[in-house]
């Protein structure tokens, strides 16, 4: 790897790269710890582009965690809408109410306090320790790994036990000793615009004669793909009165949001989609059917959280 002679002339060319390159996103402009804590939580398998709009919203409705701790989850999972993987704006809010209720309002600055909170795992809490603390520790996110694993030539698989613990000694290695906000952003930066997935752009790459990967379009080794596994999900739609039918969903999946009734092949088909969740692709119909006692019904100007497909299947249907 990189030797420690060698390290300064690495940092001054990836951090040069990064002040003339890097995007200037909501995030970036704070280092509030709150604001850091919900982009941290939104960013979690979901691409910058789609967060940043939530991210604005969501800082304007709830701008600090005394905000977001007196907020209701019905609130919380109605602005989180279309963002996916809504169990992060639960613990989010559950985060949220521990640090008020127990901290009296304050983000632990230390790893291990910053682990305490509910929906925090290593790899968020490494990002808060150095987007929100300005600490120097290794962060490896998607973008990260592929940077650190291709920098060093790194042939192992990088989702085992043993590969994680090698790769976080060559991420470590590379940390300067002070600027750990600038040089994480750095490294994410490069692996979002230069050191992407499958061929990278290596001539646009300001530490290119550090690296030492031969091919690499074949690094990070990653786990082969798994199968997916295809599920049919019959639903109905009712509107009587003007009002939508819907149920809160049973969970886990989708918990605490609302769904079409859950239907049978009878009926008339009024829509279909098809999505994916993890590695599950869902094929919805959607039939005419009559309302029932025990389902709940909505003005369709006030409708309650719900999963996007659903949402998707109630507009298009909204006008029959
Ligand atoms: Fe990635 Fe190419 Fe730069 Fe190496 S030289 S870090 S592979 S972009």
């Amino acid at each position: 790897m990189i030797s420690k002679r060698e390290l300064g002339e690495f940092h001054r060319r990836l951090h040069g790269w990064f002040r003339e390159n890097g995007r200037d996103l909501p995030w970036r402009r704070t280092r509030d710890p709150y604001a850091v804590l919900v982009s941290e939580f939104m960013l979690q398998q979901t691409t910058v582009v789609a967060v940043i709009p939530y991210y604005r919203r969501w800082m304007r409705e709830f701008p600090d965690v005394f905000a977001l701790a007196e907020a209701g989850e019905e609130r919380v999972l109605k602005l989180w809408e279309g963002l996916g993987y809504y169990s992060r704006a639960r613990n989010l809010l559950r985060a949220a109410r521990e640090i008020v209720a127990g901290q009296g309002g304050v983000i632990p600055g230390e790893l291990a306090g910053l682990l305490q909170l509910p929906g925090i795992g290593p790899y968020t809490a490494s990002a808060m320790a150095s987007f929100a603390f300005d600490r120097c520790v290794p962060v490896l996110d998607a973008n990260i790994i592929r940077v650190v694993a291709r920098l060093g030539n790194f042939r192992k698989p990088v989702a085992t036990a043993h590969g994680k613990i090698e790769l976080e000694r060559l991420a470590r290695s590379l940390l300067p000793a002070t600027g750990g906000w600038l040089h994480s952003s750095a490294l994410m930066e490069l692996g979002a615009l230069v050191c992407k997935p499958g061929i990278p752009d290596c001539d646009a790459c300001p530490v290119r004669s550090f690296c030492r990967a031969d091919s690499p379009e074949k690094i990070p080794v990653k786990p082969p793909r798994k199968a997916i596994i295809h599920e049919r999900d019959l639903r109905i739609f009712s509107k009587t009165k003007g009002r939508v039918s819907l149920v809160p969903s049973p969970g886990p999946r989708w918990k605490g949001l609302w769904l079409l009734p859950p239907g049978t092949e009878e009926g008339k088909v009024l829509f279909e989609l098809s999505y994916i969740v993890t590695r599950h692709k869902i094929r919805m119909t959607v039939s005419a059917g009559r309302p029932r006692s025990t389902w709940e019904t909505f003005p369709p100007d006030n409708l309650p959280p719900m999963p996007t497909p659903h949402r998707k299947a109630v507009e298009a249907l909204l006008d029959l």
